[in-house]
């Protein structure tokens, strides 16, 4: 019987603590490192949801991308978010865990599965000048084949399986060579994308005012959501995991963004 302390320490061998911004909090979050541990539920975000699923398939951890506890708590009372989310887990035995931004960063990790799906080729970092280890990790790739920008997005929305993508700064009639990608919230890295000789940025949580310079500067950014640009990326983790722990159940939660699309008439 595997205990806690043996799956995060796979785990952290995968996504080194050390590769962790300053700002984050990865690693185990509640529950006891010398509790046994069958089978774990791996998702992006723990919720409620997740909760449910792991409990109904009697799982004793799940591992996120995203630590659901970020900020420190004074208090721990029901009907917020966190507070609801750790007397749960308590009451009913399960740990959580979150391998954030030491997973990002890691090789293998959210940004090479995030390159590696849009089927890029000589995947490279993109490195600036002040690189250090705990910088979210830029990576860069040749296109599997020259594209159109409606072409591009077409790509984007096959591969991360999404209806609809938006971008700013994007021609149709400019041909498309060298991508660069960033799971999660990356947008504003677009000046190096740029700079390293890249026509285009992934990634998520676009703002207005970076979609304005981005076009005006003549560089495309897309949108490809923070749920899809990182969801295939903890699943690696979670099959990596089982890989190493073949006595280990890993199950994944069936859950989706919690931003959906709405068509409306
Ligand atoms: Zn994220």
């Amino acid at each position: 019987m595997r205990k806690i302390e043996d799956i995060m320490a796979v785990v952290e061998s995968l996504a080194p603590p050390q590769l962790a911004a300053d700002w984050d909090n990865p690693g185990l979050l509640l529950g006891d490192m010398t509790a046994d541990c069958r089978r774990v539920m791996v998702a992006l975000d723990l919720t409620c949801p997740v909760l449910e699923q792991a409990a109904a398939h009697d799982c004793q951890l799940i591992l996120t991308h995203h630590p659901f506890i970020f900020t420190g708590q004074k208090r721990v009372l029901a009907g917020g978010y966190e507070g609801d989310l750790i007397m749960a887990l308590a009451r009913q035995g399960i740990a959580a865990a979150a391998a954030h931004t030491n997973w990002d960063n890691a090789q293998d990790g959210i940004n090479w599965a995030l390159a590696e799906t849009l089927g890029l080729q000589n995947i490279t970092p993109i490195l600036d000048p002040n690189y250090t280890a705990t910088e979210i990790l830029l990576l860069a790739g040749q296109l599997p084949k020259p594209l159109l920008g409606q072409a591009l997005l077409n790509l984007v929305c096959q591969k991360l399986d999404l209806p609809v993508v938006r971008a700013a700064g994007c021609q149709p009639n400019k041909i498309y060579h060298k991508l660069a990608v960033v799971g999660g919230a990356g947008l504003d890295l677009w000046p190096q994308a740029q700079a390293a000789g890249c026509d285009a940025l992934l990634s998520a949580d676009g703002k207005h005012h970076i979609g304005l310079q981005a076009a005006h500067n003549g560089f495309t950014v897309i949108d490809g959501t923070h749920f899809a640009t990182e969801i295939i990326g903890i699943k690696r983790l979670g099959a990596k995991l089982a890989k190493a722990l073949p006595d280990l159940e890993v199950l994944y939660a069936e859950v989706g963004d919690s931003w959906q699309f709405y068509s409306c008439s």
